[in-house]
């Protein structure tokens, strides 16, 4: 293992995208950078495992605008990675497909926007005009966030009337069937959609991103972990695993030294925290920021947790589906993120099939995910399990595992019948699991809850009271590929050596 030098330029807590990211444009612009990374495999959620000789995607399912020519892409071309990846186009004309136990009717999201809204209109006829003055909406308020186009953002574009928009209240003030109202939140578990809190521009900008292009990554998400690590090292810089960064030390009101495993001292000149920020507060010392941002922190809402399923498929049991399917109760279902555990349970669901790169006609694997509330792992709070530090959780802890799988094959098998005979084993990553391995407050899956309802009370600045401390990831703008890596660029514009990133990545493409 590669020795950790005194001194860096830039050190980088957590190796997920966002902070990869961050670390292969600072390396490659010449600084000496390091990526502390506390686990056994880099890449945060973009971490995948192996059992039965089939790869596992922890935490990426598909990803949005990652065609040629679509945002990206391009920023993966910028960083030197976009030719390296594997990927394929989900179902153009079915890339998602909402699914309700109370109608058993599958209504299919196409891409491509007037793919999109011929598709639902074919089911909706009589909403054919509101869904285009929707699209019309949806269009306005994407084309504001400048970033998400690779663009500056413009002064004054994004205020907090449109940060205060209602997903809900917009689409219901276009779309009067209840139906397409839910079928339009039917991929929600995306972002955790709730009718009560999600706000217009979160289910604008995802939507958006999945409609301009969905995308599989063959062999899993961890392919860009390692071409970014690649790229981080090929500049000179170092991404250490097994380096939990256990706390920061400030002299005179700035970042002086991190401190990985309570004994190795790195002196930085700069620290970029891609982790949540409840976990930054953690590792400064209690005097160095303002106690009204830090009770502000504490109080944040974050996003629910969840269980994710991973079957083992016998050979030629199941076609590969192109496309993921959602199951959903009922129209509330859609709306409402309850990963509450009763005979109902789980009321909203995902699943997605993976396939070798040689053999797409069978599916080798299923990933289920699903809602958890993490109360009913209560029993377990104190304990910890990851690969760098493994400690069993017992015999009882695998028989609510059982169950849980149980419950969630069982309603596979309302979806696609005979699927009980199709796996031969099932493994799951529970909100402990979650918590563990990604250091997420109650193993929240998507991190800090953004809410209409508050707008600016949850937005996460990537600046600090420090100077030289900086945050970044899904906390500090949108989670997904898209949002972490989208919120590294807001992020770099407040390094010294990034504050001309958009007309750089510009440059880059009119070339
Ligand atoms: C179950 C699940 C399914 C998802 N599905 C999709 C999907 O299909 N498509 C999509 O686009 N997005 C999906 N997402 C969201 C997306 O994967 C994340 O939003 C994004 O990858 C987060 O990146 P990040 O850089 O913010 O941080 P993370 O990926 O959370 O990485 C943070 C890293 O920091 C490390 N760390 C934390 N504390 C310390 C410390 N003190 N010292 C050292 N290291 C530390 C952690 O170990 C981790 O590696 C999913 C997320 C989950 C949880």
């Amino acid at each position: 293992m590669s020795q950790i030098d005194a001194h860096y330029d830039h050190a980088i807590i957590g190796s997920g995208i966002s902070g990869l990211l961050c670390a292969a444009y600072l390396a490659k612009k010449g600084k000496k950078v390091i990526v502390l990374e506390k686990n056994h495999q880099i890449g945060g959620c973009l971490q995948v495992f192996s059992r039965d000789k089939k790869i596992f995607d922890t935490g990426v399912h598909y990803v949005g605008s990652l065609g040629k020519g679509q945002p990206l892409r391009h920023l993966f071309d910028f960083i030197g990675i976009g030719d390296l990846l594997k990927y394929q186009r989900l179902d153009m004309d079915g890339f998602d497909r909402i699914y309700f136990e109370d109608e058993q009717v599958e209504y299919k999201f196409g891409q491509g926007w007037d793919n999109f809204i011929s598709g639902l209109s074919k089911y909706f006829p009589e909403e054919s005009e509101n869904l285009l003055l929707l699209l019309e909406e949806i269009n306005r308020i994407v084309s504001l966030f400048g970033p998400y186009h690779l663009k500056e953002l413009e002064e004054n574009s994004v205020t907090i009337e449109i940060l205060s928009l209602s997903a809900y209240e917009v689409i219901s003030s276009f779309i009067t069937s209840e139906r397409l109202i839910a079928v339009l939140w039917g991929n929600s578990i995306l972002y955790a959609g709730n009718k009560a809190k999600t706000p217009f521009y979160v289910f604008a900008l995802i939507l958006n991103s999945y409609v301009e292009g969905s995308y599989r990554l063959i062999h899993g998400g961890s392919q860009i972990s390692k071409y970014l690590s690649m790229i981080i090292h090929d500049n000179g810089g170092l991404v250490r695993k097994y380096a939990e960064v256990t706390s920061i030390e400030i002299k005179e009101g700035k970042v002086d030294k991190v401190i990985v495993d309570q004994n190795i001292s790195v002196n930085v000149s700069t620290c970029i925290a891609a982790i949540h920020p409840a976990c930054v507060i953690g590792l400064l010392p209690e005097y160095s920021l303002r106690p009204s941002y830090v009770s502000r922190v504490k109080e944040l809402q974050n996003t629910p947790a969840f269980i994710s399923v991973y079957f083992s498929l016998k050979e030629n049991a199941l076609p590969y589906f192109n496309y993921n399917t959602y199951i959903l109760k009922n129209n509330d279902a859609a709306m409402h993120p309850d990963g509450h555990f009763d005979d109902n349970w789980p009321t909203n669901m995902m699943i997605s099939t993976g396939c070798e790169e040689h053999d797409q006609q069978y599916a080798n694997t299923i990933n289920v995910l699903a809602y958890c509330d993490v109360k009913i792992f209560k029993k377990w709070e104190s304990t910890f399990n990851t690969t760098a530090r493994h400690q069993e959780r017992g015999q009882d802890y695998d028989q609510l595992k059982e169950e849980l799988i149980n419950k969630i094959a069982k309603k596979v098998a309302s979806k696609i019948s005979g699927f009980e005979d199709m796996y031969f084993a099932a493994y799951c990553s529970t909100p402990l699991t979650y918590r563990d391995f990604l250091n997420v407050p109650d193993g929240t899956g998507y991190g800090v809850e953004k809410d209409y309802n508050n707008a600016l009370f949850t937005f996460i600045s990537p600046k600090m009271k420090i100077p030289n401390l900086l945050m970044t990831g899904q906390n500090t703008d949108l989670h997904g590929v898209y949002g972490a890596s989208i919120s590294a660029l807001l992020t770099l514009k407040h390094t010294s050596e990034g504050k001309l990133i958009f007309e750089e990545i510009n440059e880059f493409l009119n070339n």
